[in-house]
């Protein structure tokens, strides 16, 4: 039997690929993100409630009516943005399907679409999968900007999608105003959508700077899809639920995709969730509780030949290693787990051409006791291990 690959160049994702690494070697994972601390048991009894009480069966196909409820309120208090609950946001099990079913929705065969790389490991192969052909765009160590000009010149009439991430997984950067401005004015009077991942939308750890939404803008609003995470949001990866925002025209497409990916995310979780977030300060608090993380981790590493600057966002920190080794990023992650014991991810995966900028991701999302013994093996690295 012949198999023809839909997707013939691609692997295992590196997340899989450097957790397996982890388990094996039994290194210290700092690599896919995720925490290892437990999520509010408030939380956790308020799904046990709804599981007791029945709520056990499919939600509605665009999510449960008070979630999207408190979501669209949620979204007025902080963007200034009115989005109808009904028609223009619905929940996912998680904010991989949001973006797979977004990119099946408007993608044609033939289509392009501009990804800003390194770009976060789902968006290619879904492109790829929808017949669309990624056009790359590569920000460069050290200042990992978006220089909007020269990716205009990316813009064709072939061009259906931008894809813009903010907070940045996996360098840790934020767009600000004057970025959100500039894709306006390129997008402006085309028929290009946006789809904005913005799953760390709470992980703004630079003081003073604030989340960026593509919905606070009218010209973006009408024309983008947000997507959004409680797996980042309420410390529950597991969980696999999130959400996407859009203008109902938009929505209405993404649906049709949505009902027969998936049809609908799980039932008790989302009633839980709405009653959790009526609280607005379990996602206010996020900013300090990170940059602390992020803080007591760089300060831990501070004298190891690792080059960081302060992530601005994300629980991820990037480092550079060139003063330590001229190996491949890739082979250097390995390295690092299997003879230092602290698995990392290596950016050059997260780029089509695989560019190695000898930058390697590291996960805070980690107790300060892992964060202390991780630490304690990356000190013992140092410019002899070349
Ligand atoms: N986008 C980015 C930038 C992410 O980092 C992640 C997951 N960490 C996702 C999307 C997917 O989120 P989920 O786990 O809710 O599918
Ligand atoms: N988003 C997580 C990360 O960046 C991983 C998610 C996954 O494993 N698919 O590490």
């Amino acid at each position: 039997m012949n198999i023809t690959s839909k997707l013939p160049n691609l692997g295992t994702t590196i997340f899989s690929v450097m957790s397996a690494l982890a388990n094996e070697t039994g290194a210290i994972n700092l690599s896919q993100g995720f925490p290892n601390y437990e999520c509010d048991p408030k939380l956790l009894d308020l799904v046990t409630q709804y599981m007791k009480k029945g709520m056990n069966q499919y939600a509605q196909m665009p999510g449960v009516p008070v979630l999207c409820q408190q979501l669209a309120k949620k979204i007025n208090s902080l963007y200034v943005a009115e989005f109808n609950p009904a028609t223009e946001i619905t929940i996912c099990p998680g904010a991989t399907e949001a973006i797979f079913s977004a990119i099946m929705a408007f993608v044609h065969p033939g289509e392009e679409v501009i990804v800003i790389e390194p770009a976060y490991d789902c968006y290619v192969p879904s492109i790829e999968l929808a017949g669309g052909k990624p056009v790359p765009y590569a920000l460069r160590a050290p200042d990992w900007k978006v220089d909007w000009a020269e990716l205009g010149k990316l813009i064709s009439p072939k061009t259906r999608m931008i894809i813009i991430n903010t907070p940045h997984n996996p360098l840790g950067t934020i767009l600000d105003e004057s970025d959100i401005l500039a894709l306006q004015k390129l997008v402006s009077g085309t028929d290009i959508i946006v789809l904005s991942d913005e799953v760390y939308e709470h992980l703004v750890l630079e003081k003073g700077a604030t989340h960026c939404s593509v919905m606070r803008y009218p010209e973006l609003r009408k024309r983008s899809l947000s997507v959004f995470s409680f797996g980042k949001t309420l410390h529950a990866t597991g969980w696999k639920l999130g959400y996407i925002v859009g203008d109902e025209r938009l929505m209405r497409e993404f649906r049709k995709v949505h009902q027969f990916n998936v049809f609908s995310a799980n039932t008790p979780m989302q009633y839980a969730i709405a009653d959790y977030l009526e609280d607005p300060s379990v996602y206010n608090s996020l900013p300090d509780f990170f940059a602390q993380k992020r803080d007591f981790f760089l300060d831990l590493i501070k004298d190891s030949p690792f080059k960081c600057r302060p992530s601005q966002g994300t629980y991820f920190q990037v480092a550079d290693y060139s003063a330590i080794s001229d190996e491949a990023d890739t082979d250097f992650a390995i390295r690092m787990t299997k003879e230092f014991g602290v698995a990392v991810i290596p950016i050059s995966s997260f780029y089509s051409n695989k560019l190695d900028n000898k930058v390697i991701r590291f996960c805070f999302a980690k107790t300060e006791e892992t964060l202390l013994a991780a630490a304690e093996r990356i000190s013992k690295i140092n410019v002899s291990v070349r």
